[in-house]
């Protein structure tokens, strides 16, 4: 009996030690086109090498796209707080109803240019609810050692998201309420007062940047986790490239030529990827990285200090996408995507079951909600109700587009664009204004920068969208903005 129960205890053991470990690379406000590597692709599915992906150098970004898939129709929430907690737990946010950012205070925020509409009562003011089920949690419960590293913003001061430890991770390295840091120097402490970044006094008074002291910190904790032959989710949610745009000294040299915000902003950049390709040269260090699939992405559009041309003011630091974080168009929802095992390996049990292919791209859609129920399923955590996400592994491995080629935008507050609702329905996009309903109709293979709104011209494609868009916003019981008295 003894025997029997040390035999299975090694197989378990053995089992354990085989799980892929998950590392998620988070960016924060990353733009589609903030990086060197091109993310439009042309109607032959070519890429096309745009003026931004001339400015900014993105190698490990390159890299990794090598290695694996690149995504080139990723869509997250305009704003951090909600995709954030879609992540965690699959739902849309018009589902799980953080629909907005979250005030570190937990304050009402948003600004109120429309006089007759308000964020809805009983939205998810100061962030995620007690009770949702949460991609660490169920991880941590699978065995998984499950770590946090950089910046939070599930929930406000005193509220129950506010430390990611509530939510299931078990290491929480330097995350909080608060959704950009006071400073990315350690010499001024990260930051006094509202915005300091927690936890890492170690580092204060050192000649280091934020990006670099939290990659280090993360790849101390992926080698405790690996020396105790644990697998690992790893959320590595960088600060970076959110404002205050400070330039990263070591990187800053490489821009001569633009102007100080943009010089600080494709520092920022290139600081975020020099982590990545660190953190992926760690897992090869420790014999890991055959066993580790790595997912990149951002949480919303970009929000890069570049002013509107003024020869095509819709285009903007996102170019060729129009608008910014927190639009409705393009640029303020399409985010970078890469999924790849950190070293492709030509046999290895866990690359066995799902091989991605080298340098792929796919096309069709794809949802941040979406990564619930894949890392779930690749951690061998099955059956737990995805909601609002769509296992991506038959696109992993090279099939066409299995999921739904819909997705729902609901943003019932006032910020950069006022009171919206989105459908996505394959190259369509219908957009409903609720300050004064009116609605937008692109055709985004043909119309990328949503120049042209077809609403007049074809009525009934945009009534038909209207309807299914209202249909879905009812099944999730999505809150509506209130109508208040001018
Ligand atoms: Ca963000």
């Amino acid at each position: 009996m003894r025997t029997l129960l040390a035999f299975l205890a090694l197989l378990v053991t053995a089992t354990a030690g085989q799980r892929p470990n998950l590392l998620v690379f988070l960016v924060d406000d990353m733009g589609w086109q903030d990086t060197s590597l091109p993310f439009l692709h042309d109607a032959e599915g070519k890429p096309v090498v745009t003026d931004l992906n001339r400015r900014y150098r993105t190698p490990a970004m390159e890299a990794l796209a090598a290695r694996g898939m690149k995504f080139t129709r990723a869509y997250a929430h305009s704003v951090c707080t909600p995709s954030r907690i879609t992540l965690m737990t699959g739902k849309n946010p018009a589902r799980h109803r953080v629909t907005n950012w979250t005030s570190p205070t937990g304050a009402e925020n948003g600004d109120n240019d429309v006089k007759h509409l308000r964020s809805p009562d009983g939205w998810g003011r100061t962030g995620i609810a007690a009770g949702e089920k949460t991609l660490p949690a169920l991880l941590k419960a699978a065995g998984y050692r499950t770590i946090h590293c950089g910046k939070a913003h599930f929930g406000s001061r005193g509220a129950f998201g506010q430390d990611p430890k509530a939510i299931g991770f078990e290491v929480n390295i330097a995350g909080n309420e608060i959704g950009h840091p006071g400073s990315y120097f350690a010499r001024d402490s990260f930051g006094k007062g509202s915005h300091h970044v927690p936890g890492l006094d170690r580092w204060h008074g050192q000649d280091l940047f934020l990006t670099e002291v939290l990659t280090r910190e993360l790849c101390g904790a992926i080698e405790t986790a690996a020396k105790d032959k644990q697998p690992f989710f790893a959320y590595m949610a960088h600060y970076a490239v959110h404002s205050p745009f400070q330039a990263d000294p070591r990187f800053a040299k490489n821009y001569p030529d633009l102007p100080k915000p943009q010089q600080a902003y494709a520092s920022l950049i290139e600081s975020m990827d020099r982590s990545l390709g660190d953190i992926l040269a760690k897992l090869d260090a420790l014999g890991i990285a055959e066993n580790t699939f790595v997912v990149f992405l951002s949480d919303n559009g970009g929000d890069a200090p570049i002013p509107n041309d003024k020869a095509a003011p819709v285009v903007s630091g996102n170019a060729p996408l129009r608008g910014k974080k927190g639009m409705r168009y393009e640029g303020g929802i399409r985010v970078p995507m890469i999924a790849a095992w950190a070293k492709p390996a030509a046999s290895h049990p866990a690359q066995e079951k799902l091989k991605i292919p080298a340098g792929s791209h796919h096309d069709g859609f794809v949802s941040i909600a979406d990564l619930f129920p894949t890392l779930l399923e690749i951690a061998g955590v099955s059956g737990v109700p995805s909601f609002d996400g769509h296992d991506l592994r038959p696109a992993l491995k090279g099939g066409p587009a299995t999921r739904p080629q819909q997705l729902v935008t609901h943003y019932p507050h006032g910020h950069n664009n006022d009171h919206f609702s989105i459908l996505h329905e394959g190259h369509w996009k219908f957009i409903r204004n609720h300050a004064d309903g009116m609605t937008e109709l692109y055709n985004l293979a043909s119309d990328l920068a949503e120049t042209n709104n077809l609403a007049s011209e074809q009525p009934e494609r945009a009534a038909a969208m209207s309807v299914e868009l209202e249909r879905q916003l009812d099944a999730m019981g999505a809150l509506r903005s209130k109508r208040v008295e001018p």
